[in-house]
């Protein structure tokens, strides 16, 4: 592996040398042919090339399909077919353009192929992408409400629509983040506050007392990167053991906490999950706030893929006990159509995560203002997108009822593909499906499920990624594609049919 990435290194710098020869005696004043010397890119030129982009978005949309679903690149390639250096002078947009087409494409695993059926989705609306062309144009920062009040009141509004799609209860407020995983940063570190009665922003950590945080193993990545970044340490986020369902097992929740207590520990808060990255396993959400709040502690309900399918009301005895949370995050831009990035985080007293995250320097103060909302406050990052765009023109575009018939087809079809699997076989199913997320593996082996997957991938007609189960790697199979079909799903089981001799 070392020896294949010094040799990308070298290959990567002789080019770049070549380059630093050319580059002496690249004339200081480009020539744009039929137009003279070079003119800087205006806004007339940007509505002409923005016409150009949306016909190039529409074919490229049209043509995916025939599209391998991954890059089918090798590391350093990309970036052996660019400059080593920044140009000095203006280059014609037609040239930058036309290398665009010819570079990035085809080195471009494609999130928005029907077929991809590889980790959680980012899937994208048509409406969605329209309305981030809009917020890029306008181009804002959307810290204040005073520098942006159509970002933060629609902001607002769509948090209530959400809110009440989804079928929580009115005592809900709440924000838009980027990334789950910053999300539940913002909810531990107000876990952390809270039991610290805010003392830890004040004084740092180390002089009080060893905190402690619980969620199962099935929990995301991004909770072990909050409790190492938020300064409590990887080795006080307690893993609670789980049941024969795959949820943390309250019992033993618990006794940990209390274990902890006697132990001179100061337990800070609950991260409960519910559809978790690995197989989709929702935590019993009733019966874990339950524990958590005999210990008063905070909860915070990571459901960044799953809570787009609460918007259907048959999916909502999954979290039942919901309510009861301080916090839950969900993902729009996983499986609702608002594009990639878009975290809304759910929040029953947002004073105390305010009062962690929010800091009004001088340079802040919105004069005559003060008690207006400011998201910057209850975020990590003071910049802000104006993220809740897409979310207003996806619900519009579609409604709640075209969003529903998404999501039961994407179960469905997710079914009937993992019924099509459990009959073949070569394959065994290894955990049922979790709304439109299967595991399986192929009998043989677990190297044989690895090269099964390889071949897959180079096939390129889906892609596939995995996953451990207990201890066996398995495949992981998750439907959410926006603009996927049924027969782009039942793809899955000809390909491994084709594969595997079938
Ligand atoms: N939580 C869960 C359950 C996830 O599946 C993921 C990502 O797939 C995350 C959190 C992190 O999401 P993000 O990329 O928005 O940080």
């Amino acid at each position: 592996m070392r020896g294949t990435i010094a040799a990308i290194f070298t290959a990567f710098t002789m080019h770049h040398k070549a380059q630093i020869l050319d580059r002496r005696i690249t004339p200081l004043l480009p020539y744009w042919p039929g137009r003279g010397p070079i003119a800087h890119m205006n806004h007339d030129d940007l509505n002409h090339w923005s016409k150009r982009a949306a016909d190039w978005a529409r074919d490229y949309h049209a043509g995916l399909r025939d599209q391998p679903v991954r890059a089918p690149v090798k590391p350093g390639e990309t970036a052996a077919k660019l400059p080593a250096f920044a140009p000095e002078s203006a280059e014609p947009m037609e040239q930058i353009f036309a290398d665009f087409e010819s570079i990035v494409p085809g080195a471009t695993t494609h999130w928005q192929h029907p077929r991809f059926f590889a980790y959680f989705p980012a899937n994208a609306s048509p409406a969605s992408m329209l309305a981030e062309q809009l917020a890029n144009a306008i181009a804002g920062q959307a810290m204040l409400w005073q520098t942006a009040p159509a970002a933060n009141e629609i902001e607002a509004v769509m948090i209530n629509w959400l809110r009440d799609a989804l079928g929580l209860p009115d005592g809900f407020t709440g924000t838009i983040h980027d990334s789950a995983t910053t999300t539940t940063l913002a909810a531990i570190l107000t876990m952390r506050e809270r039991v610290l009665d805010w003392q830890g922003n004040k004084q740092g950590l180390s002089a009080l007392p060893q905190l402690r945080l619980y969620a199962s193993g099935e929990t995301h990545s991004s909770i072990d990167k909050a409790a190492r970044i938020a300064g409590i340490g990887q080795d006080n986020l307690v893993k609670i053991p789980t049941n024969a369902d795959h949820q943390m097992d309250t019992g033993a929740l618990d006794a940990a906490i209390t274990s902890d207590l006697a132990a001179g520990f100061l337990p800070a808060g609950v991260i409960a999950c519910v559809g978790g990255t690995s197989i989709g396993a929702s935590d019993d959400i009733a019966a874990t706030v339950a524990v958590a709040k005999t210990h008063d502690l905070y909860v915070h309900v990571d459901a960044a893929w799953a809570g787009s399918a609460m918007i259907c009301p048959e999916y909502r005895h999954i979290w039942a006990g919901v309510e009861g949370a301080d916090s839950i995050v969900f993902n729009p831009h996983k499986w609702l159509g608002a594009q990639f990035d878009c975290a809304v985080q759910f929040l029953k007293n947002p004073a105390e995560q305010i009062n962690t995250l929010g800091l009004r320097p001088e340079y802040l103060n919105t004069l005559g203002q003060d008690e207006i909302t400011n998201y910057n406050e209850w975020t990590v990052p003071l910049g802000r997108r104006f993220r809740a765009l897409k979310l207003w023109f996806t619900l519009r575009a579609y409604g709640l009822e075209g969003l529903r018939d998404r999501i039961r087809n994407h179960i469905n079809w997710a079914r009937e593909c993992h019924d099509t699997i459990a009959k073949m076989d070569r394959f065994e199913i290894t955990t049922a499906p979790a709304f439109s997320l299967f595991t399986f593996r192929y009998k043989e082996s677990d190297a044989e499920t690895e090269a099964l997957l390889t071949r897959i991938n180079d096939d390129g007609r889906i892609y596939l990624t995995q996953t451990r189960q207990n201890g066996k790697f398995v495949i992981r199979m998750q439907v959410g594609q926006f603009d996927c079909t049924r027969e782009d799903v039942m793809m899955v089981p000809t390909v491994l049919n084709n594969l595997t001799g079938g």
